[in-house]
C-alpha cells in the first residue's frame, strides 16, 4: 500500500484552489496556498493550512513563476504540487522541474503533456493509434499556397486552428476559397501573439457540431477507465458556457465507442491521472452522428463537477490517489451513470456587450438556498466571497453552479431556480443570460450544437424580464417600506399634512433602460395606494414576505428582492433581474420645477426654513428654502439669478406637491 501525501502545495488560485483544498482536507492532507499581491486576502489563501506569497499580481509575476512555486513547496515541506487548470497545468517544463526537484507533479508525465501539447502533432499521433480524426491537414509544411490547396481539397467550410492554441483562441472558420488567404494571415497573427507559435492546421468544419468530451483516468499500473462524457456544446467564442452529463441523445453504443477511443488516446501517450479527450461530433441531416478527435486536455477540467455528480465520485481524490501510486479505485464495469447534471459558468461579463469581461466589487453575493432535500443536488464552487473584487488580472469566472437531478428536466428546473437565487450586485454578470439560455427552446429540448447561442439570439440578448411598471412598483414599494422602517410606524397615517385635500399625489422619477420614466402614487382616504407608471394605472398592494416584497400592481404579481445601492435599485424576481434608478426629485427641485419664476414643491412635505425674504437678490444655485420629506431634508435652490418677490408659506407649514413656495423675478 502506497502512502498518501501528508502535505501538498496548490499552484493555483480561485475556485479550483479551494476545490482541491476541500478534498485534501477531507483526506487529512495539509495544504499550502500560493498567492499574488492581488490575492493577499483571497478566499483560497484562508482556505489552506499555510500560504506563501509568490509575487506580483500579473500571472507572469506569480502563478506562472514556477521556480518560485517549487521553492515554496520545498520550504514548506510539501511532497506534491497540484497545478489546478490553466496557469502551469499543461506546462511540460514545470512538470519535469517538479520531478527533478523531488516533488510529485499531480498530473500526467511531462512526456504525455508534450505529446498532447500541440494539436497538429497530437493528431498525427492519434491517427496512428486509430482514433478517428476530422478530415484535414495537420502536416509540418506551412506554405500558404499549399495550405489553401489543402483547404480546397477538404471542401468548405473549413476551420484554421493554431496548433498551440487554447481557450477558444487562434481559430478561424472559412466559408469559401476566396476568404482563405486573409483568414490564414489573421489566424497566424493571433497565434504568434498569443502562443508564440504560428503553426496551423486546417480541418473540415463539422456540420451542426456538438462538443462532447470524455473524462479519462489512468494510473501508474497501466489501468485505464473512462468516466463517461460531458456535452459542452453551448459556447460563446468557442468557449464553454454550460456543460452537462450525460450528453442528451447519445446512444449507449456511441458512448462506449467514444469511451474506448478516449482510452486508446490516453494509452497511446502512457497517460497517468485525470485527462479529457475532446471530440467534435457531427450531426448529419439523416440523424447519424460521427465523432472525431479534437484535442486532449492533460489536466482536471473546469467542468469536472458534472462528472462527479453523475458518478458520485471525487475526481480530485482520484488524482491524489493515482499520483501517490495507488491503483484506480474502480474498474470500468463498476462505473455507472446516475441522473443528469448541468454546470453553468457564472462570469463577470456583459452578454449584451459582446460578453466583454467586467470588473468590480461583489457588493452583494447571495447564493442559492438549498433545502435539506436539495443538498448534494445544488453545488457551488467558487473562490470569492461577498466584498471581494473581480480584478482585471485573472479570468472572469466568479463561480460554477452545478445541479443534479434524476432527469434532465429536473436538473433544468433546479438550475433555473438556483440561478434565480444567485444575486450579484456590484458588477455585470451573465447570470440572467444563463437563465435565458436554460429556458431557450433549443436548450430546453436538448437541440444542441455549438451554434445554439447565435441561433437563439432573439431570446437571449437585450431582454427585459421585468417591465417598467413592475420595476417601478418594486422600487416604490421598497422606498415606502424603508421609510416605514426608518419611522418605526405607518407612514401613511402619519403624513396628515398630505391629506389636506383628502387625496394626495406623490411623484417619482426613474431612469429605466436608459429612458426617463415618471410615476405617481396617490394616497386614497382609505389608505389604498393608486399607482400610475407611464400609461399603466392600478392599485398597488405590497407586503414584505419571506422571499422579498410580494407586489401586486395592474394585474401583475411578483416577489421582488430589492437591493439598493445609492440611487440604483437592483430588483431580483423569479422572472429575472433588472435595475431601476430613482431620480431624487428634491435634489433636482431647483432646476426642474422652476418655471417662469415660480418655485413649486416637488413632493408633499413640511417647510423647515426660508433662507431669503421678499426683496432679496439671489443668484443661481443659492439655497432658498429647506423642506423635509421622507425623513430627509432637501434644499431648494434658485434656478437662476433674480429677486425674491414673495414667500407663500412660513416655516412649519405643510405643503402639497405642486404648491408654489415662493415667487422670483428673473
Ligand atoms: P476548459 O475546457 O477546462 O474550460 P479552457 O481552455 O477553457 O479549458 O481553460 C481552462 C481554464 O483555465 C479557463 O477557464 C481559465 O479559468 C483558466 N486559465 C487558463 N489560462 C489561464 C491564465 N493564463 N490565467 C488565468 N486563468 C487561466
Ligand atoms: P481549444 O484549444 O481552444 O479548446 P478546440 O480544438 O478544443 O480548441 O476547439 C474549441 C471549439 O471549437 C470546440 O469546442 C468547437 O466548438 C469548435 N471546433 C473545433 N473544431 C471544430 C470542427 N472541426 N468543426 C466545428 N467546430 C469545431
Ligand atoms: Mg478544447
Amino acid at each position: 500500500m502506497t502512502l498518501m501525501f501528508k502535505k501538498i502545495l496548490i499552484a493555483n488560485r480561485g475556485e479550483i484552489a479551494c476545490r482541491v483544498a476541500a478534498t485534501a482536507r477531507r483526506m487529512a492532507i495539509q495544504t499550502v496556498a500560493v498567492y499574488s499581491d492581488a490575492d493577499a486576502e483571497a478566499k483560497h489563501v484562508g482556505f489552506c493550512d499555510e500560504s506563501v506569497h509568490i509575487g506580483g499580481s500579473a500571472p507572469k509575476d506569480s502563478y506562472l513563476r514556477w521556480e518560485k512555486i517549487i521553492e515554496a513547496a520545498k520550504a514548506t515541506g510539501a511532497e506534491a504540487i497540484h497545478p489546478g487548470y490553466g496557469f502551469l497545468s499543461e506546462n511540460e517544463d514545470f512538470a519535469r522541474a517538479c520531478t527533478e526537484a523531488g516533488l510529485v507533479f499531480i498530473g500526467p508525465p511531462a512526456s504525455a503533456i508534450k505529446a498532447m501539447g500541440l494539436k497538429a502533432e497530437s493528431k498525427r499521433l492519434m491517427e496512428k493509434a486509430g482514433v478517428p480524426l476530422v478530415p484535414g491537414y495537420h502536416g509540418a509544411d506551412q506554405n500558404p499556397v499549399m495550405l489553401k490547396h489543402e483547404a480546397d481539397r477538404i471542401g468548405y467550410p473549413v476551420l484554421i486552428k493554431a496548433s498551440a492554441g487554447g481557450g477558444g483562441k487562434g481559430m478561424r472558420a472559412v466559408e469559401k476559397s476566396g476568404d482563405f488567404a486573409a483568414a490564414l494571415a489573421s489566424c497566424k497573427r493571433e497565434a504568434i501573439n498569443s502562443f508564440g507559435n504560428d503553426t496551423v492546421l486546417v480541418e473540415k468544419y463539422a456540420q451542426r457540431p456538438r462538443h462532447i468530451e470524455i473524462q479519462v483516468f489512468g494510473d501508474m499500473h497501466g489501468n485505464y477507465v473512462y468516466l463517461f462524457e460531458r456535452d459542452c456544446s453551448v459556447q460563446r467564442r468557442h468557449q464553454k458556457v454550460l456543460e452537462e452529463a450525460p450528453a442528451p441523445g447519445l446512444s449507449p453504443e456511441m458512448r462506449q465507442q467514444m469511451g474506448l477511443a478516449a482510452v486508446a488516446a490516453a494509452r497511446a501517450v502512457n497517460y497517468v491521472g485525470a485527462g479529457t479527450v475532446e471530440f467534435i461530433v457531427e450531426q448529419r441531416a439523416d440523424g447519424s452522428m460521427n465523432f472525431f478527435f479534437m484535442e486532449m486536455n492533460t489536466r482536471l477540467q473546469v467542468e469536472h463537477p458534472v462528472t462527479e455528480a453523475i458518478t458520485g465520485l471525487d475526481l480530485v481524490e482520484w488524482q491524489l490517489r493515482v499520483a501517490s501510486g495507488q491503483p484506480l479505485p474502480l474498474a470500468q464495469e463498476q462505473l455507472k451513470i446516475n441522473g443528469h447534471a448541468i454546470e453553468a459558468r457564472i462570469c463577470a461579463e456583459n452578454p449584451d456587450n459582446n460578453f466583454l469581461p467586467t470588473t468590480g466589487t461583489l457588493q452583494v453575493y447571495d447564493k442559492p438556498v438549498c433545502t435539506a432535500f436539495e443538498r448534494g443536488m445544488v453545488r457551488i464552487d467558487d473562490g470569492v466571497r461577498q466584498g471581494d473584487t473581480i480584478s482585471p488580472f485573472y479570468d472572469s469566472m466568479v463561480a460554477k453552479l452545478i445541479v443534479h437531478g434524476q432527469t434532465r428536466e429536473e436538473a433544468l428546473a433546479r438550475l433555473d431556480e438556483a440561478l434565480a437565487q444567485t444575486r450579484i450586485v456590484g458588477l455585470a454578470t451573465n447570470v440572467q443570460f444563463l437563465r435565458y439560455v436554460v429556458r431557450s427552446p433549443s436548450f430546453a429540448q436538448a437541440d444542441l450544437d455549438t451554434a445554439l447561442i447565435p441561433r437563439e439570439e432573439a431570446v437571449l440578448f437585450k431582454q427585459e424580464p421585468v417591465g417598467l411598471p413592475m420595476a417601478a412598483a418594486s422600487a416604490i414599494a421598497q422606498t415606502l417600506l424603508s421609510e416605514k422602517a426608518a419611522e418605526g410606524r405607518d407612514p401613511f397615517s402619519r403624513r396628515d399634512g398630505w391629506q389636506t385635500h383628502g387625496v394626495t399625489q406623490r411623484p417619482f422619477e426613474f431612469e429605466f433602460r436608459g429612458e426617463p420614466a415618471k410615476a405617481a402614487l396617490t394616497y386614497g382616504h382609505d389608505g389604498a395606494l393608486q399607482l400610475t407608471v407611464g400609461d399603466v394605472s392600478g392599485l398597488l398592494v405590497f407586503a414584505r414576505g419571506a422571499q422579498g416584497i410580494d407586489i401586486q400592481f395592474a394585474g401583475q404579481r411578483l416577489t421582488a428582492a430589492v437591493y439598493t445601492q445609492g440611487e440604483v435599485d437592483h430588483v431580483f424576481t423569479a422572472r429575472g433581474a433588472t435595475q431601476i434608478t430613482a431620480i431624487d426629485l428634491l435634489a433636482h427641485a431647483g432646476e426642474s420645477h422652476a418655471e417662469g419664476g415660480r418655485l413649486t414643491a416637488p413632493m408633499p412635505g413640511k417647510i423647515l426654513s426660508f433662507s431669503v425674504k421678499a426683496g432679496d437678490k439671489v443668484s443661481k444655485g443659492q439655497p432658498l428654502a429647506v423642506m423635509e420629506a421622507m425623513k430627509m431634508e432637501h434644499t431648494i435652490a434658485a434656478p437662476a439669478d433674480g429677486v425674491v418677490e414673495e414667500l407663500m408659506y412660513a416655516p412649519g407649514d405643510q405643503v402639497t406637491e405642486g404648491s408654489e413656495l415662493l415667487k422670483i423675478a428673473v
